[in-house]
């Protein structure tokens, strides 16, 4: 079998044209607002920041930036925080992690409106996910979920394992699997004859940091892959010193074996800012008392 690819550029391009639509749709409510706040100078966050704002001005949003320098007091950042909530031009807040060390990541999160965590990280969002409740859903699995709905129409029923129990990816993708009524295993760094595990899913969300962990052999065939991993490996087949993306599945041998797989880069990625802007507008809608955009949340 050779597995049909989930081409996430083109899903979170289609996934940004719908939310610009509905922006362009609702002008006469008002125009929705992302602020990113950036504290300190790691480039990979600098390049996410700016990605961002441009694609976030190409929906039709507005788009705030706010750079602060790496030595910024936590009272200065709650303060910023605090004005960003009570901006009522602006509807989405994201403060890019990681934080400096003095920060404490967990208090500057929660001090985020959880109307506003287009994050879907503040505690009450957390818990409401846990109970099945309308909450904001992080980027990275909601973008997921999207796919996996598009490929399979329903997954009531189906066998679904997660890798990796993180907060923003691996524990709020199980519980959106199982609010869309999968059996859902969490596997993790103790799990026990983990590719036995594996091989029971119809669905395989990978979010692990690994490598190409998983192979051909963990997978049932005909399976669902979706590879959130990005890891950067040598690549000394495109000259010395030279590196490439790759994901925590082994793409050529898990493509023999499954039904559909998303490729690293290409795959998860993409949808992740794309969500982001879809949370945005959700929110938007919420603060207005208007119906949620259809397809575009959990
Ligand atoms: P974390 O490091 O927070 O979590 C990794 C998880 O993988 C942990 O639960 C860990 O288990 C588990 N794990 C580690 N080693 C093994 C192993 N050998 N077998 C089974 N499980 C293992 O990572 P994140 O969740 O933040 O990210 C995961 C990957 O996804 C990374 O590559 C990251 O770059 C990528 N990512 C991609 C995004 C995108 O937009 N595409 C967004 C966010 C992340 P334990 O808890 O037991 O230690």
């Amino acid at each position: 079998m050779t597995a049909t690819i989930i081409d996430g550029k083109a899903f979170a391009a289609d996934v940004r044209a719908r939310v610009a639509e509905k922006v362009a749709a609702l002008a006469g409510h008002g125009q929705p607002g992302l602020a990113v706040v950036l504290v300190g100078e790691d480039p990979a966050s600098e390049v996410y920041v700016k990605s961002k704002g441009k694609m976030t001005v190409e929906v039709g949003m507005k788009s705030v930036e706010h750079k602060l320098p790496t030595d910024t007091s936590e009272a200065d950042l709650l303060k910023l925080i605090d004005d960003l909530n009570n901006d009522d031009t602006i509807h989405g807040i994201l403060v890019q992690l990681p934080l400096p060390g003095h920060l404490n990541e967990d208090l500057v999160i929660n001090s985020i409106d959880p109307a506003k965590d287009v994050d879907g990280f503040h505690i009450s969002n957390v818990g409401l996910l846990g109970t099945g409740q309308k909450s904001m859903v992080p980027c990275t699995p909601l973008g997921c979920l999207m796919m996996l709905r598009d490929h399979h129409g329903s997954l009531s029923g189906l066998d679904a394992v997660v890798i990796g129990r993180s907060n923003i990816v691996g524990k709020p993708m199980a519980q959106l699997l199982l609010k869309d009524s999968c059996t859902v295993t969490i596997a993790h760094s103790r799990t026990k004859n983990i590719a036995e595990v594996v091989k029971r899913a119809d669905i395989v969300v990978a979010a692990v940091g690994r490598a190409e962990m998983v192979t051909g052999d963990w997978i049932k065939p005909g399976a669902t892959v979706i590879d959130v991993g990005i890891n950067r490996i040598d690549a000394p087949e495109k000259g010395e010193g030279k590196t490439r993306l790759v994901g925590d599945c082994h793409f050529d041998s898990c493509a023999e074996v499954a039904g559909a797989i998303t490729p690293v880069p290409g795959g998860v990625g993409p949808m992740t800012i794309a969500c982001l802007l879809a949370n945005t507008l959700t929110a938007f809608c919420r603060s207005k008392g208007l119906p949620e955009p259809e397809g575009l949340t959990a």
